[in-house]
C-alpha cells in the first residue's frame, strides 16, 4: 500500500524554519518589524499601494466589509461556489447576503448572470452595496467587466483572492486592485503560500488603509489628526471605533515573507502539474479545467468533473474509491446556499442551479508544489482504474 497523497499541502524548507527561529530569538515576537516587511513585500509583488496582514482571510473579509461601511440594511453578493467565509463576512456586519450563480466553464461567478441580476435588483430597489468575486482555484474572475458594472450600478468590490496569490489577470498580478477596492489573500497551509494561519488585505486607497489598520487592532489610534481633544501624554491613544484583535504575530509574518520568495516557483510547479494532468487525463470521460484567455491561474485547485452519463459509477462512489485508494481528493465547494445555516435564512436547493449541477460531479485531485511526478502518475493510474473499471 502506497502512502496517502493529500489534495494540497504546504512546502516548508530550512530557510522558512530559520526565518521563524530568528524571530523567536529576537525582541519582538508580535507587533514587530517582520509584519511590515511582509506587508511591503506582498504589496510590492502585487503592485499595490497598501497591505495589511491579519490573522486569517476570514478576518480580512470581515474588516474589508467594515472598511466599506457595509452594515444593516445593506446587501452583499458573492458566488455560491466558495468557502462559507466569503458569505459569512456580510452576516458579521449585520448585512444581508445573496449569490450570483456560476459560469459553467470557469466555475467563477457568471458576469452575464450578474448583469441580469443587477438589472432586476435595480428595478426592485435592492442593489448590492458590495460584491465579492472569488477567484476560484486561482483563476481570476472577469474583473474588467465586473468593474464596469460597479461603475454603472454603484457597488464596491472586494476580490476574494484566497486561492489566487501568484495568479494574473490581463498580465497584472491578482491583488493589484486595478479593478476593485480591496483584495484579500489567505495563507492557510493548503493555499499557495502559508503563515500557518493568516491573511492579508490589499488596497490602493489610503483612507481604506487607515481604517483597516485600526479595525485590525481594536479601533485604536495614536494618530494626532484623529485624536479628539487634547492628548494626555505620550502614552495616550484613543479608541474611535469598534475594532478587533485580528493581528498576526511576527513569527507568522517571517514565515510568510520567507515563503513569498518562492511564490513564483510554487506557481510554476503547480502550473506544470496542471498541464501534465491536462495531457494525462484528456481521454477520460471527465471535464478538465477550462481557462479564460485573460487569466493565468495560480492553480490552487485542479478540479475535474465526471461525465456521469459515460461512467458506470456515481459521483460518490468514484470519490470514496479514490479516498480508499489513498488519494486525498476533496470537493470544492458544497454550494454555500445549501448549508443549513443559509437554508434557515431562506435559501433553497434549486436557487443556483449551475453551482448545484457543478457540485454533483466535481472532484479536486491533488495539486501542490511537493507533489512528485511519480505521485501524480499514481493519481492518474488510480483515477483511470476507478473511472473505467466496474
Ligand atoms: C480559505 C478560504 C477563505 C478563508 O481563509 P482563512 O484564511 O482560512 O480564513 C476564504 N475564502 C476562500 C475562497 C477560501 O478558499
Amino acid at each position: 500500500m502506497s502512502h496517502y497523497i493529500p489534495y494540497g499541502r504546504q512546502d516548508i524548507i530550512q530557510a522558512d524554519i530559520d526565518a521563524v527561529v530568528e524571530v523567536l530569538r529576537s525582541e519582538w515576537i508580535t507587533q514587530g518589524p517582520s509584519i511590515e516587511r511582509f506587508e511591503q513585500a506582498v504589496a510590492q509583488y502585487c503592485g499595490t499601494k497598501y497591505a495589511v496582514a491579519v490573522s486569517s482571510a476570514t478576518a480580512a473579509l470581515h474588516i474589508a466589509c467594515l472598511a466599506l461601511n457595509l452594515g444593516q440594511g445593506d446587501i452583499l453578493w458573492t458566488s455560491p461556489n466558495t468557502f462559507v467565509a466569503s458569505a459569512n463576512c456580510s452576516l458579521y456586519c449585520g448585512a444581508k447576503i445573496d449569490f450570483v450563480d456560476i459560469d459553467p466553464n470557469t466555475y467563477n461567478l457568471s458576469v452575464d448572470e450578474l448583469e441580469r441580476k443587477l438589472a432586476k435588483a435595480q428595478r426592485d430597489g435592492c442593489l448590492p452595496k458590495v460584491l465579492v468575486p472569488v477567484h476560484f482555484a486561482g483563476q481570476s474572475c472577469e474583473m474588467e467587466r465586473i468593474a464596469a458594472l460597479s461603475h454603472q450600478y454603484g457597488f464596491r468590490i472586494i476580490e476574494d483572492g484566497s486561492h489566487a496569490i501568484g495568479g494574473k489577470y490581463k498580465g497584472l498580478p491578482i491583488g493589484n486592485c486595478k479593478f476593485s477596492d480591496i483584495t484579500v489573500f489567505s495563507f492557510h497551509p493548503v493555499k499557495i503560500i502559508t503563515t500557518g494561519e493568516g491573511g492579508m488585505v490589499l488596497t490602493n486607497q489610503e483612507e481604506l488603509y487607515q481604517k483597516l489598520i485600526r479595525l485590525r487592532s481594536h479601533g485604536i489610534t495614536r494618530d494626532a489628526n484623529l485624536i479628539q481633544g487634547q492628548s494626555h501624554g505620550s502614552w495616550y491613544y484613543q479608541q474611535i471605533e469598534l475594532g478587533f484583535n485580528y493581528r498576526v504575530t511576527d513569527i507568522q509574518a517571517a514565515l510568510g515573507a520567507s515563503q513569498l520568495q518562492r511564490l513564483d516557483e510554487f506557481v510554476e510547479r503547480r502550473c506544470f502539474i496542471a498541464q501534465r494532468y491536462n495531457q494525462l487525463l484528456h481521454d477520460l470521460p471527465i471535464i478538465l479545467p477550462w481557462q479564460h484567455l485573460d487569466t493565468e491561474s495560480s492553480w490552487h485547485l485542479y478540479v475535474i468533473r465526471l461525465k456521469l452519463e459515460d461512467i458506470n459509477k456515481n459521483h460518490r462512489q468514484v470519490f470514496e474509491e479514490l479516498r480508499q485508494a489513498g488519494i486525498g481528493v476533496n470537493l470544492h465547494y458544497i454550494p454555500v446556499h445549501t448549508q443549513p445555516y443559509y437554508q434557515q435564512l431562506g435559501f433553497q436547493w434549486g436557487d443556483f442551479p449551475e453551482a448545484e449541477k457543478y457540485y454533483q460531479a466535481a472532484i479536486s485531485i491533488p495539486i501542490y508544489y511537493g507533489l512528485t511526478n511519480k505521485e501524480q502518475e499514481q493519481v492518474v493510474t488510480l483515477l483511470k482504474h476507478i473511472i473505467l473499471c466496474r
